[in-house]
């Protein structure tokens, strides 16, 4: 079976993480909702503060244990942000990322087509099969750390 990223509204966690052999427990659930209820790229430690709040059992390591079988099954992805800690999204519509060097805030933003392989040789022995966009800048006016850090300047 081909591995695209297909968006995860018709299917059920559960068939997606049998699709890949894994079993489907109410920790991953747990920790897939978590994410789809605070999409703001969350790195793990975060995704672990906020599963703690409703399920005060949950360990980190099952944290890591859920998230690395999601990314898995492809309903969340991973985003590495230069050396920063890997960040989780749960869009998994085509889009690009937009981070802001100032506040290392990461924000979903829309493409308005098809990323395409920009002007490079891809030697014939690779295949591309995704392409990760980043736009780095400075978020103004939404941040609220970034505002602030301004006015104190
Ligand atoms: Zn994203
Ligand atoms: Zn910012």
């Amino acid at each position: 079976m081909a591995t695209d990223p297909l968006p995860v509204s018709g299917d059920s966690l559960n068939q997606r993480l049998a699709e890949k052999g894994l079993r489907f427990t109410s920790q991953r659930q747990h920790v897939y909702e978590v994410l789809l209820g605070q999409r703001d790229h969350p790195s793990a430690e975060e995704v672990f503060m906020r599963a703690k709040q409703s399920k005060p059992e949950i360990s980190m390591a099952t944290v890591y244990n859920s998230l690395d079988a999601l990314v898995k099954c492809g309903v969340v992805r991973q985003v590495n942000v230069d050396r920063g800690a890997t960040l989780y999204c749960s869009n998994m519509n085509e889009h690009a990322h937009f981070c802001c060097d100032d506040c290392g805030k990461v924000f979903d933003v829309n493409l308005k087509n098809s990323p395409r392989v920009p002007e490079v040789d891809v030697p014939g022995e690779f295949e591309v099969r995704t392409i990760d966009i980043a736009l780095h800048g400075r978020c103004t006016g939404t941040c609220e750390d970034c505002g602030r850090r301004e006015a104190h300047a």
